[in-house]
């Protein structure tokens, strides 16, 4: 393979388009004749405002962005999003959010120290393999959202239906499918996705929200963690992640080159079909969700023992493929394919595990 790497089945920071990390090599020691590399450069400068202003265009092409949303680039990651989220949007002091998995539970413990927190649905019963039934929850009137994540890395489960809000504004945690589908972002309050799962390097979340969410009466709020401080000031109040805003902004010019969202989600089904149809044949490994519910990004999935999968995954490390070691909540393997991932990478893998398994019955 091209420079002797991996193939790489991270769940974050995981791969990214290799074209892209070229042009960022080829760019490296003088962006575009400014004689420095972006990472040296003043992000009030004529040269890096153009970066930022073409990655938010380009995003908000791609995803056809309604002009009465703002396009936010913070840092703290998806997990600052957690806090956020109520300490800006709780309006009355209550939210429903329904609990899908690791990453859901976590933000629901944030809200919990921000009001009261209604959890209207769970798959906890079953160890989160699976989307509840989300048609008729249980809403207060006066709850101020819905908060969903919309793809549970952790737990390999995607919702293909949006709950019913009965008129609620719904908040979704996108950060393991960012860009991986289309989406109709007039459903959403708001959408914030970590980028170092599907677009671009860790530390920085892209915030999709609505502009009559961005509150002025917050002024008690420390400034930072105000939605509008970042609105108002085009998400460079303070010095931004200037290398990530760059590398998102690459990401996005080359899902628009390769046909946008539609074309990415063909591919993807495509991918995770492959991997999907080997784990239903095979009698050595199986997926842990609801076929109706399995994610196509984050494929987890088990053999009978804990020494199988720990044999199993030295086996994938030593043949070039690497990070397939599943989350401990799970066990087992999990596989993650994002937009990045070829699907020479997925057939290599279901190649291997198809060997694996005749070679050990
Ligand atoms: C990784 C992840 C997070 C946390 O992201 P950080 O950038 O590490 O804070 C939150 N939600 C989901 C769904 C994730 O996959």
């Amino acid at each position: 393979m091209k420079y002797d790497r991996v193939i790489n089945f991270s769940a974050g920071p995981a791969m990214m388009p290799e074209p892209v990390l070229e042009e960022i090599r080829d760019e490296m020691m003088n962006y575009r004749g400014s004689g420095m590399c972006v990472m040296e450069m003043s992000h009030r400068s004529a040269v890096y405002q153009t970066i930022i202003d073409e990655a938010e265009a380009d995003l908000r092409e791609l995803m056809n962005i309604p002009d009465n949303y703002k396009v936010l680039f913070i840092q703290g990651g998806a997990t600052l999003q957690f806090s956020m989220i109520p300490m800006n949007l709780m309006k009355n002091g209550k939210a429903v959010y329904v609990e899908t998995g690791a990453w859901s539970k976590k933000a629901i413990a944030e809200a919990k120290k921000v009001g009261e927190v209604i959890v209207a649905a769970s798959s906890k019963d079953k160890n989160y393999s699976y989307v509840p039934d989300c048609s008729d929850l249980d809403i207060p009137e006066d709850a101020d959202y819905v908060y969903i994540c919309e793809n549970e890395t952790i737990h390999g489960l995607t919702w293909n239906k949006l709950p019913n809000t009965k008129g609620h504004i719904l908040v979704s945690d996108q950060s393991s499918m960012f860009l991986s589908r289309p989406c109709n972002v007039s459903d959403y309050g708001m959408i914030y996705a970590g980028v170092q799962k599907n677009v671009g390097p860790a530390g920085m979340v892209v915030v999709i929200i609505r502009e009559d969410l961005i509150r002025d009466d917050l002024t008690d709020l420390p400034v930072y963690l105000q939605y509008k401080t970042h609105a108002d000031n085009g998400s460079m109040y303070n010095t931004p992640n200037t290398w990530a805003i760059y590398c998102c902004g690459k990401v996005f010019k080359y899902l628009k080159s390769i046909g946008g969202l539609e074309a990415m989600n063909q591919k993807n089904i495509e991918k995770a079909k492959i991997l999907y149809d080997f784990l239903d044949s095979s009698e050595m490994f199986t997926g842990t969700v609801a076929k109706e519910d399995r994610s196509l990004m984050n494929v987890p999935f088990v053999t009978e023992s804990k020494e199988l999968d720990a044999e199993v995954v030295a086996a994938t490390k030593a043949a070039g493929m690497d990070n397939l070691k599943g989350h401990k909540s799970v066990g087992g393997l999990r596989a993650s394919i994002y937009n990045a991932m070829p699907k020479e990478g997925v057939e290599a893998l279901v190649e291997f595990l198809k060997k694996f398994e005749a070679e050990h019955k």
